[in-house]
């Protein structure tokens, strides 16, 4: 990347971004969450948009000058109302977090009710951990998750729905490996007078690609990150039906933010742009191609996948029935060391603490971007398990992170 003024001016930043493009380009990125933006989104998101007050929305601004970035943010929503066929979209939320915000704050008071999937169990901290807002606001309930399947228990979610009569019920999550069946989550929503709110941050990309189920027809609300699998800017976005329109974007703005940041809204037109044409469903079908094929590699050499099978672009490895020493974090540490990164987490009837956790979360859509097919994460899984067979074999995470080297060179990034 050459950014020659950044580099006379602040060496050090500089410097530090050189790294930091070295680490991303020399190692290969498993990190379920994360991805890599076309050099055309990080072009508008290092624009001189950045300049912009654009407070309130287009056509109704509180600064003058608006009229480019009116026309900006218009074709963001324009497209992303045709990418999800949703009837009211916002796209100004800062992040996935301001966006559920946001939508709590449209639709309840502080003490109410909301029904959602806990962080242990594969949920997402606004969806009601006590350290988060969302869980020092309201009065929160957890449905749980199946031992046996790893599926969410719908069971469970329809008897609490039907006692507790939440006033929201979330769907959606950070670390599940499951298709969700946002139709019956419908049903236990209308039945038991709650509102819905699908947060599909980690699989916007798939049901965007007609791979996962929408849960747009029957969600009220439906929140989304843009940098996961639809692999655009960092940032969040709302879409709700017409009658929500108006308590949402006053939610959002003047409720939860100020100035919406035009240079990330014009990437995030961009990113919607990118995943209108046809091959981004090639692109989301590969993500599906690799995550099964890594996590059946990964069973064949004897690692546990939680609920079997992934059925998404991601899985969690219980550590505990083949490494029953080995925590999450460790060996998220020692993969690494290989330049392979990943994250712990928690598994579904976690026995550690969240800080040590048993589980390692497994991700395809980073490593998909940059062209990896699936002889890519057959090697990619012969690595991890010959590390994580052998955890204090330094030599052995020396050679690895060769081979890492090589083949990360083959796939080179765009930037
Ligand atoms: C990533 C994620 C979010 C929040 O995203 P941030 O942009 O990091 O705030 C919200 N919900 C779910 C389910 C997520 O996975």
């Amino acid at each position: 990347m050459e950014s020659s003024f950044l580099k006379q001016q602040d060496h050090d930043v500089w410097a530090w971004i050189q790294k930091e493009l070295y680490r991303q380009n020399e190692g290969i990125e498993l990190i379920a969450s994360e991805n890599f933006v076309s050099p055309a989104v990080l072009e508008a998101v290092g624009s001189i948009l950045t300049h912009k007050y654009a407070e309130g929305y287009p056509q109704k601004r509180y600064y003058g000058g608006c009229e480019y970035v009116d026309a900006i943010e218009n074709l963001a929503i324009e497209r992303a109302k045709r990418l999800f066929g949703a009837e009211h979209v916002n796209v100004q939320p800062h992040s996935g977090t301001q966006a559920n915000l946001a939508v709590y704050t449209a639709v309840l008071k502080p003490g109410d009710k909301i029904l959602t999937l806990s962080l242990e169990n594969g949920g997402h901290l606004t969806h009601g951990h006590a350290k988060n807002l969302s869980g020092m606001l309201y009065q929160v309930f957890h449905y749980d998750i199946d031992p046996q399947t790893a599926a969410i228990d719908y069971e469970s979610l329809e008897e609490i729905a039907l006692r507790e009569r939440p006033r929201l019920i979330t769907i959606g999550a950070s670390a599940y490996a499951k298709i969700i069946d946002f139709k019956r989550v419908g049903e236990i929503a209308r039945a038991s007078g709650a509102w819905m709110l699908a947060d599909i941050a980690h699989i916007a990309g798939l049901v965007v690609a007609g791979l996962h189920p929408s849960p747009v027809p029957y969600a009220d609300f439906v929140t989304t990150t843009t940098h996961k699998t639809l692999r655009g800017p960092r940032g969040g976005m709302i879409m709700c039906r017409a009658s929500w329109a108006k308590a949402i974007d006053s939610s959002v703005f003047p409720g939860n933010q100020g100035g919406p940041l035009m240079h990330v809204i014009a990437g995030k037109a961009v990113c919607f742009g990118e995943a209108l044409r046809p091959e981004f469903k090639i692109y989301q079908e590969q993500i599906l191609k690799n995550a099964r094929v890594l996590a059946e590699e990964l069973q064949k050499y004897g690692l546990s996948i939680v609920g079997g099978m992934t059925e998404n672009h991601l899985m969690l490895v219980d550590l505990r029935p083949t490494f029953p020493e080995l925590s999450g974090r460790e060996a998220a540490r020692i993969l690494e060391q290989a330049g392979i990164t990943t994250n712990h987490n928690t598994v579904p009837r976690e026995t550690r603490n969240p800080f040590q956790a048993s589980g390692l979360r497994l991700g395809t859509p980073a490593v998909t971007t940059r062209g990896m097919g699936t002889s890519e994460m057959r090697s990619i899984a012969l690595w991890i398990q010959k590390l994580l067979f052998s955890p204090n074999d330094n030599a052995l995470q020396v050679s690895i992170r060769a081979e890492v080297q090589e083949l990360c060179q083959k796939f080179p990034l765009k930037y």
